[in-house]
């Protein structure tokens, strides 16, 4: 018998792949893995196609294709302002998830502490357990999930070394307010505190509210790697494409582990998007696309017995159900696959303690057919 000893004992699989694994079984709507369920823009796809028939089939560069890298400057130089050098400021990686566990990588040492939100996205916590960092978690409560500043300023420690943001957040659909990067500001000025920025849904954000990007506030992107991605962005979560931004002397230590993890990112994908990114609308309009599929999901389950959460960002709509059943939110979930084929994520997945409030996390980046049907059936709950 061999003695193993796992590196994440208490780990299992992901919330996200064992819904749709139900939900699939069940042939059920899936409404728990946010992922879009309708086609990407076809221009897109013949531009993958031309980069490949074009022979661009072999190795990227490892920091990112250089026409590639100089559009995401571009891009964020024009939306928040901000510079980044495509030389050694922008790395593109193989999605989100990868550009943060390389950005955890690459700055949190053992017994580093990061300070981190929950409900949070599931990968933070193992990142940071697996580099030997201690997690300090601060649950934040619905409705609002609002950040107490206050409670935040007791949980920094000499040790601290990384605070991780989420805006537009997931799973809670919040996004961060003038305010908390006022307090933000105030609590790292003069620290060596780094930021790390999952800011994917930057532009699924609604209600004409400008996106705070750490980008945004020099003393703040003066600390922060930024994580986007392109998945969210063009509906291509399949592509696993993103990148990562920060200032040079950090962006040199994330390259330094990228270059072992990943070393470089799929090339046709890269040429073609880096000419679609050239599309302004094809971005810009994103806001309005998905908030005209807020609004109808919303208005749809108005009527229903579930009580609906704020949205303001991302493509999750949370709701509480616990006042019409006692079960945890799993075992709801689950239910609601069995007796009305819809799957959603219970919430208590993004809660290390596995906090259960009683809400689900709905998704509806989807096709205006699949959320009628979605909709008529947890009418019926
Ligand atoms: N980000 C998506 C979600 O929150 C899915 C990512 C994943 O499946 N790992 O549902």
């Amino acid at each position: 018998m061999i003695s193993f000893q796992s590196k994440l004992p208490k780990t299992g699989t992901n919330i996200f792949s064992v819904m749709s694994a139900l939900a699939q079984q069940a042939d059920a709507i899936n409404l728990s893995q946010g992922f879009p369920d309708f086609e990407c823009s076809p221009e897109l796809v013949s531009l993958v196609n031309q980069a490949m028939q074009q022979g661009h089939n072999q190795y990227a560069p490892m920091t990112g294709l250089l026409s590639l890298r100089e559009a995401i400057a571009a891009k964020t130089q024009e939306l928040y302002g901000a510079s980044y050098h495509p030389d050694n400021e922008i790395t593109v990686t193989a999605g989100g998830t990868q550009a943060i566990f390389t950005a955890i990588c690459a700055t949190i040492h053992p017994n580093d502490e990061v300070i981190i939100f929950e409900p949070a996205y599931d990968c933070y916590a193992p990142a940071i357990q697996l580099m030997g960092g201690v997690v300090k978690r601060m649950e934040l409560e619905p409705p609002d999930y609002r950040i107490n500043w206050t409670m935040v300023r007791r949980l920094i420690s000499s040790h601290t070394k990384m605070v991780i943001l989420n805006s537009p957040h997931n799973p809670t659909a919040t996004v961060l307010q003038e305010e908390d990067i006022r307090e933000l500001i105030s609590l790292t000025h003069k620290t060596d505190i780094l930021i790390l920025s999952d800011e994917v849904y930057e532009h699924i954000i609604f209600d004409g509210q400008p996106h705070r990007s750490m980008a945004r506030y020099p003393e703040l992107a003066e600390r922060s790697l930024i994580v986007a991605s392109f998945g969210k962005l063009f509906h291509i979560t399949g592509w696993k494409v993103g990148y990562c931004m920060a200032p040079a002397w950090l962006m040199n230590e994330f390259r330094k582990i990228h270059q072992f993890n990943v070393f470089s990112v799929n090339t046709p994908m890269q040429y073609a998007l880096a000419d679609f990114l050239q599309v302004k609308e094809a971005y810009l309009g994103l806001a309005d696309f998905y908030q005209q599929k807020r609004d109808y999901f919303r208005s749809g389950l108005e009527s229903s017995r579930f009580e609906l959460l704020p949205c303001a960002g991302a493509y999750f709509q949370s709701v509480k159900f616990n006042h019409i059943s006692e079960d945890n939110d799993l075992l709801f979930a689950k239910t609601l696959i069995d007796r009305v084929g819809v799957a959603a994520v219970p919430n208590s997945a993004f809660y290390s303690k596995k906090t259960d409030f009683g809400i689900l996390r709905f998704c509806f980046a989807k096709k205006q057919e699949t959320l009628t049907k979605a909709v008529e059936q947890l009418l019926k709950v």
